[in-house]
C-alpha cells in the first residue's frame, strides 16, 4: 500500500505530498533504532544474564516452576536467556509489530520455540488465564524498559499494571531494583544551554549590553530531559558543589506506584558557588543483594574498568529554575519531583521549607517566556557563544551603513538586536520575538511591498538558523527564502552570508560506529536475523541517508583531510540545475573508515566565516574538535574497511555529492 504524507520540506520550505511506501515508518524506526547499540552493550548483556541465571535459581530453589515475564523483548534476549538459564516457560511482549515478528524468528533460529512465546501486544492488553494470552500469572519478571531518565519510557506505568494484574505476588524481578543518584554543580558551559547571557555590543557611540527580558531571566524553563554523553565533559567545564547523593530508588518485585510524587534529600554543599545544574544518573541492580551492578555513573565517580560505552543510555542535565548561591557547610535541600514519565528539580534553603510539605508543588515546570519553547539547547548554547556573537557583529559592521534597510530571515535570531545597536535604521524581519523592529508574520513567498512600506531591501541577513532543521544542509532554506524574496531585494542589496560551503571528511569512530553495526552473535544467541533487519531498514532509499549526531558528544579521528565539496552561492538564486561533485579523498592515517562526516560553513562576508563543523585536529592522532552546539551529518559507510598498515589502506575513498535544488536533498555515494 502507498500512501501520501504531507509534510513541510525542511529545506525548499515547500508543502509537499510524499508518496510514502506503508513500511516507510517502520524502516526509519528499525533503522534509527537503538537496538545494535543495546545489542553491543556488553556490560548490560552479561549483568542482565547473571541477573536471570539468578533469579530462575531462586524459584527453582524454592520448587517453583519459573514462569517468566519478559516485557519489552525486543530481539526476544532476555527471554532466550532465561530459557538457557533452565526457566520453564517465557512469555516475551513486544508492542512494536515489526520487532516481534524478528522476535519470532530469533527465537526459533536458536531453538527456543517450545519455551518461549512471543506475544505482540502492549503489555497492559495482555491477557491471563486459561484462554489468555498468559496462562497464569509469572513468577519472574525482567524488563529493559529504562531510557536516560529511567522512567521516561514508560516503565513506572507498565511495571504497576504488571505487578496488578500479570505477576505473582513476591515475583523476581530482574532488575531487582533501580537507584538514581544525583550531584549539584555550578557550570557555565551548561547553564549557557538554558539562559541567554547579556550581549556585550561596541557599537560606535559606546558599549551596549543586551539583556533577556526578566520574564525569561525567571523562566523554570521546560522538562524535556537534557541527556547527554557527560563522559564528554571535560572536569573544568563544571565545578562540583555535592558529593554524590542517592536521590529515590524503586524496587520492582513490589507494586510500584506510577502517580506523581516528590522525593527530598539534605545536601551539604562541598564548596561555595552558584548551584545552577543537577546531573543525574541511574544504576540498576540485577539481584537483590546488589552484588550484579550496572551504572551509568560518569567517570569521575566510577573506575575506569567499570567502563562501558553505550548511547542508549547516558546521563541527564537537570537546570534549576534560577541559580542559588550556595555556602559550604550551609546545608540545603534538593526536591526532585516526578510524574509518570520524567523528573525535575528544585533547591530550597530553609529547613522550615523543607518541614511544610504543603509548599511541594508537584506540577510539572512550564515555560513562560517562550524563549526556551523556540529554542532548544544546543541553541541557547550558540547564542549564548561570544566567539560567534562577535563574528556576526565584525559582519555586520563591515556591511551596514545608516540608511540600510534590512530583512533578516532566521528563526529566533539576536541579528536584528545586533543590527539595530550597530546603527541599522530600518529593520524588517521575518519571524518574531523583539518588538523595535518590524515583525512580519508572513512566509518569505508572500512578502509584499507594503510589508515593506515600499522600500527595497539593501541588507539581507540570516544566521542562518531555522528550527525545522535537522541536517546542517537544512539550513540552505535561507537560500530559498532569498530566492522568494528577489523581487524586494535592491540591485545591489548585500546577502549576509554571501555563501555557504558543505565540508566532508572521511572519520574512524572511537564508539559511534557500534550503533549501526552488525552484532552476529550476542551472549551466546544467534541475533544476526536483527542485523539483517537493520541492515535491510538502512537501505530501504536507494541511496543511505546521513544521520545527525552532535560530534562533540562521540570522539572520532580524521583518516582525510577536511575537504570543501559544494559552494551555494546566495547572492544569487538557488539554480535551476543541480550542484554535483566528485572526486577522491586521500587516506592519510591507518584505522577503520566508518564513515564520512559533514558540515556547512557560512561564509558572512569575505574574509569571516561560521563554522559548524570541525573547529580543528587537535594533534597529530587525528582527534577531531567539533562545534559543540550543532550536529554534523554523519554517513556510515555499509561495511568498514579495516587495516593495520597504510599500505594495504586503499589509498582514497571516492565519492559523488549531488545537491538537487528541486528537493533540497543532498545524496551523496561514497566507495572505498
Ligand atoms: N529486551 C530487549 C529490548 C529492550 S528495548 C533487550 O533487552 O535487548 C525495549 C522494547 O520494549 C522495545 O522494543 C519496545 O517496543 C518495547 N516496549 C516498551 N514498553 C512496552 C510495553 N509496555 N509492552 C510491550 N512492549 C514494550
Amino acid at each position: 500500500m502507498k500512501t501520501f504524507c504531507g509534510r513541510a520540506n525542511p529545506t525548499t520550505g515547500a508543502m509537499e505530498w510524499l508518496e510514502e511506501d506503508e513500511d516507510y515508518d517502520y524502516h526509519q524506526e528499525i533503522a534509527r533504532s537503538r537496538y545494535a547499540d543495546m545489542l553491543h552493550d556488553k556490560d548490560r548483556n552479561v549483568k542482565y544474564y547473571q541477573g536471570i541465571r539468578a533469579a530462575v535459581s531462586r524459584v527453582k530453589e524454592r520448587g517453583e516452576k519459573a514462569i517468566v515475564l519478559d516485557i519489552g523483548t525486543g530481539t526476544g534476549l532476555l527471554s532466550m536467556m532465561a530459557a538457557s538459564a533452565g526457566a520453564d516457560f517465557c512469555y516475551a511482549i513486544e508492542v512494536f509489530k515489526p520487532m516481534a515478528n524478528a522476535a519470532v524468528k530469533i527465537v526459533e533460529k536458536n531453538g527456543f520455540s517450545d519455551k518461549i512465546k512471543v506475544i505482540n501486544k502492549h503489555s497492559t492488553e495482555v491477557t491471563v488465564g486459561p484462554d489468555g494470552d498468559m496462562q497464569c500469572r509469572a513468577n519472574i519478571l525482567v524488563t529493559e524498559l529504562f531510557d536516560t531518565e529511567l522512567i521516561g519510557e514508560g516503565a513506572l506505568p507498565t511495571y504497576e499494571h504488571a505487578h496488578k494484574y500479570l505477576v505473582q505476588e513476591g515475583c523476581e524481578a530482574v532488575p531487582h531494583r533501580a537507584t538514581v543518584y544525583v550531584q549539584l554543580v555550578e557550570s557555565k558551559r551548561m547553564w549557557s544551554w538554558n539562559k541567554l547571557f547579556p550581549v556585550h555590543v561596541e557599537a560606535a557611540d559606546g558599549e551596549k549590553i543586551i539583556v533577556s527580558p526578566s520574564e525569561m531571566e525567571n523562566c523554570p524553563g521546560v522538562p524535556s530531559v537534557c541527556d547527554i554523553q557527560l563522559n564528554q565533559m571535560p572536569s573544568s567545564d563544571f565545578t562540583i558543589l555535592s558529593d554524590v547523593v542517592t536521590m529515590f530508588s524503586v524496587d520492582f518485585s513490589k507494586p510500584v506506584k506510577s502517580a506523581s510524587t516528590y522525593y527530598r534529600v539534605q545536601l551539604d554543599p562541598v564548596k561555595s558557588g552558584k548551584a545552577q545544574i543537577v546531573l543525574s544518573w541511574w544504576d540498576i541492580d540485577m539481584d537483590p543483594s546488589g552484588m550484579i551492578n550496572c551504572t551509568m555513573a560518569p567517570y569521575w565517580v566510577k573506575s575506569a574498568s567499570a567502563f562501558q560505552w553505550r548511547d542508549h543510555w547516558m546521563q541527564c542535565v537537570y537546570f534549576l529554575p534560577n541559580e542559588e548561591p550556595v555556602l559550604q557547610g550551609e546545608k540545603v535541600y534538593l526536591t526532585a519531583c516526578r510524574d509518570e514519565y520524567s523528573v525535575w528539580y528544585k533547591l530550597q534553603k530553609a529547613r522550615g521549607e523543607e518541614e511544610n510539605k504543603a509548599a511541594v508543588r508537584v506540577e510539572s515546570p512550564v515555560c513562560r517566556c517562550q524563549a526556551h519553547l523556540l529554542w532548544n539547547r544546543p541553541r541557547f548554547g550558540q547564542l549564548n557563544d561570544e566567539n560567534r556573537t562577535r563574528q556576526y557583529m565584525k559582519s555586520l559592521m563591515k556591511v551596514l551603513k545608516t540608511d540600510s534597510v534590512c530583512l533578516c530571515i532566521s528563526d529566533g535570531s539576536l541579528l536584528p538586536v545586533l543590527a539595530h545597536y550597530l546603527g541599522a535604521k530600518q529593520f524588517f524581519k521575518a519571524n518574531h520575538l523583539e518588538d523595535k523592529i518590524k515583525i512580519i508574520e508572513a512566509r518569505p513567498e508572500l512578502l509584499t511591498s507594503s510589508h515593506l512600506e515600499d522600500k527595497k531591501i539593501s541588507v539581507l541577513l540570516g544566521e542562518p538558523f531555522f528550527t525545522t532543521s535537522l541536517l546542517p544542509w537544512h539550513n540552505l532554506y535561507f537560500w530559498y527564502a532569498r530566492t522568494a524574496v528577489t523581487s524586494h531585494l535592491a540591485n545591489n542589496v548585500t546577502v549576509l552570508p554571501q555563501s555557504a560551503s558543505l565540508h566532508m571528511m572521511i572519520v574512524e569512530f572511537q564508539d559511534l560506529w557500534r550503533i549501526r553495526s552488525p552484532c552476529g552473535i550476542c551472549e551466546g544467541f544467534d541475533v544476526q536475523t536483527m542485523d539483517d533487519m537493520i541492515k535491510n531498514s538502512l537501505n530501504f532509499r536507494e541511496s543511505r541517508e546521513a544521520e545527525p549526531h552532535p560530534l562533540w558528544e562521540y570522539p572520532c579521528k580524521s583518516l582525510s583531510d577536511p575537504r570543501e565539496v559544494l559552494t551555494f552561492d546566495f547572492r544569487k538564486t538557488v539554480p535551476q540545475h543541480s550542484l554535483s561533485t566528485e572526486g577522491s579523498v586521500s587516506l592519510l592515517r591507518k584505522g577503520k573508515s566508518h564513515g564520512a562526516v559533514l558540515w556547512m560553513e557560512y561564509h558572512l562576508v569575505a574574509d569571516i566565516s561560521v563554522n559548524t563543523g570541525l573547529l580543528q585536529i587537535s594533534n597529530e592522532k587525528g582527534n577531531c574538535e567539533w562545534n559543540p552546539h550543532c550536529k554534523q551529518a554523519v554517513y556510515f559507510f555499509s561495511s568498514v574497511i579495516e587495516s593495520e598498515t597504510l599500505s594495504d589502506l586503499p589509498s582514497a575513498v571516492t565519492y559523488a555529492i549531488n545537491f538537487n535544488p528541486k528537493t533540497g536533498d543532498i545524496a551523496m555515494d561514497f566507495k572505498l
